[in-house]
């Protein structure tokens, strides 16, 4: 597996601070990607030890909540039994952590795959540029989906997603939803902006 980029302290790609691995190789092509550069499977760095370590250190610090696997498309067919294979790793050895995971794909496309045992929360489906919405929560454009996967695979109908969230933050003082600022952008397996440095 290739990868574009690991950041650390990250707000903006799930809940909590989280150590984001951005992976190389995406099929999706969604019109107005903010990072074509990560479509290549071949593109970025070889993720090696180091890359792993890297994770892991990030992952021994209490404050921070978890790993989201971004890109790109985890995925894609050359990231796929990769990160099945740290997801697992990665729940052995932190199973308190959250595991969150952006794909360009659907949940019905995804839901019976072997690594979604080990994912907490997944964001599914293409950016559509025509539903583009810089206030939605984690996610860029309304179709999208943020979807609580352990709930949902203990349903009958693992099919059917249960969210995670609504589309918008919920603000404190009244019960109606606050537009906030962009905290995401398409939301898929780039998030659709630009990777963070
Ligand atoms: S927006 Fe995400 S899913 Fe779509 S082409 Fe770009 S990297 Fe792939």
């Amino acid at each position: 597996m290739r990868y574009h980029n690991i950041t650390k302290d990250d707000m903006k790609n799930g809940d909590g601070l989280r150590v984001v691995l951005w992976v190389a190789g995406c099929l999706h092509r969604c019109r107005e990607c903010q990072n074509p550069c990560t479509w290549d499977p071949e593109g970025g760095l070889l993720f090696d030890d180091n890359a792993k370590q890297e994770i892991f250190d990030q992952l021994d610090k209490s404050y921070i909540s978890g790993i989201t696997f971004s890109g790109g498309d985890p995925l894609h067919p050359a990231n796929r039994a990769y990160v099945e294979d740290l997801c697992k790793e990665i729940k052995e050895k932190y199973p308190d952590k959250t595991i969150w995971l952006y794909t360009g794909d659907s949940w019905e496309g995804i839901y019976d795959y072997s690594l979604m045992k080990y994912v907490d929360v997944c964001v599914d489906g293409e950016f559509i540029v025509e539903k583009k919405d810089v206030t939605l929560m984690w996610k860029g454009s309304s179709n999208q989906r943020v979807i609580d996967v352990k709930k949902t695979l203990r349903q009958d109908d693992k099919s059917k997603p249960i969210l995670h969230c609504g589309d918008y933050y919920a603000n404190p003082i009244t019960p109606d939803f606050v537009q906030e600022e962009n905290i995401s952008g398409c939301g898929c397996g780039c998030g659709g902006k630009e990777i963070a440095q």
